[in-house]
């Protein structure tokens, strides 16, 4: 099959042919419709996780093989976190935590920017008729923005402050928004920030006045200075929620979280259920975020472009 390989070299990928992946017992075979680069990925390709192999952890699919016949010939997305049922973790109900996880495209599996993957069965979701495979790549993030209610109470009325305009920071603004009509995006970009408008969400630059005492800001701008500024918009007992993990670390104060008794929450993968539904309802608009759709085999070009400044979603198609 045609697949992309990491370049760490060269800090890219590059396209390779690779035997076709077999499904291990519990796992299905999933060709590959769409995929999506994630800034994960771009991170693989700096060394992040010190990862070899075909990363990919956004997709959409189709079963092609699988001992389940409801879902052999359906379309699916997948849970990345593939994990043992044994560990303390998972028996605690933490499973993505498993301390023996393999997770797709990031930890000791190969990933979906290939024509094949295999999963474990219970990791699919099939996806509703009416979501193209261009929104359901949509899937794997958004279910990472619905990780945040579960951790945090959101009510109405509540202030949420979302700092970061890219593709994660855009999601998790428009959850939060299912939440509480009282969010405000900060984002650098003019021109990413108007995506959110007509969608009834407030923006700001970050470089306008914003009213400090948010009950809860969530810090997704992928910089080290984002955690200081979230620490300075939060109110007294609030809670900062960590959504991106940041390559280099940063100086923070943290006589403030003392102080003023913040609770900082780091998030990361979340609950497909609810994603796919948002995606199905049009609840989540995805659609402004897709920049661009490459082949699979111009790889190399695409991670290009998912790098470039103007750039927010960029595709891969087998
Ligand atoms: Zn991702
Ligand atoms: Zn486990």
């Amino acid at each position: 099959m045609k697949a992309l390989e990491l370049d760490r070299a060269r800090q890219t990928v590059r396209a390779v042919e690779k035997p076709k992946p077999e499904p291990a017992e519990g796992e299905a075979l999933v060709r590959v419709l769409m995929a999506g680069i994630c800034n994960t990925d771009l991170e693989l390709a700096q060394g992040y996780m010190d990862f070899n192999g075909i990363p990919g952890h956004e997709f959409a699919g189709v079963v092609e093989e699988c001992a389940n016949d409801h879902l052999r010939g359906q379309r699916v997305v997948g849970e990345i976190n593939c994990v043992c049922h044994q560990c303390a973790y998972c028996r605690m109900e933490m499973p993505r935590h498993c301390v023996n996880r393999t997770v797709l495209g990031i930890l000791n599996r190969d990933g979906a920017f290939a024509e094949y993957i295999t999963l474990p069965e219970e990791n699919l979701h099939i996806i509703p008729k009416r979501v193209p495979e261009e929104a359901a790549v949509f899937a794997e993030p958004v279910a990472a923005a619905f990780r945040i209610p579960e951790q945090v109470r959101i009510e109405d009325g509540q202030r949420v402050v979302v700092l970061g305009d890219g593709k994660l920071g855009q999601l998790i603004a428009q959850v939060l928004g299912l939440r509480t009509k009282q969010l405000l995006c900060v984002g650098r970009h003019r021109w990413k920030l108007d995506l959110l408008a007509p969608l009834g969400i407030a923006t700001a630059l970050d470089t306008d006045p914003i009213e400090p005492g948010a009950d809860l800001v969530v810090e997704v701008t992928g910089t080290p200075e984002g955690l200081n500024r979230a620490l300075e918009l939060v109110r007294p007992e609030g809670t900062v929620v960590l959504k991106t993990t940041v390559a280099e670390g940063a100086p923070i104060d943290m006589s403030r979280p003392v102080i003023n008794e913040i609770s900082i929450v780091g998030s990361r993968c979340g609950p497909f259920r609810p994603a796919v539904e948002a995606l199905a309802l049009g609840n989540v608009e995805v659609r402004p975020l897709i920049s661009a759709t490459y082949p699979l085999t111009e790889g190399p070009a695409a991670f290009e472009r998912a790098r470039q400044k103007d750039a927010i979603k960029v595709l891969l198609q087998p």
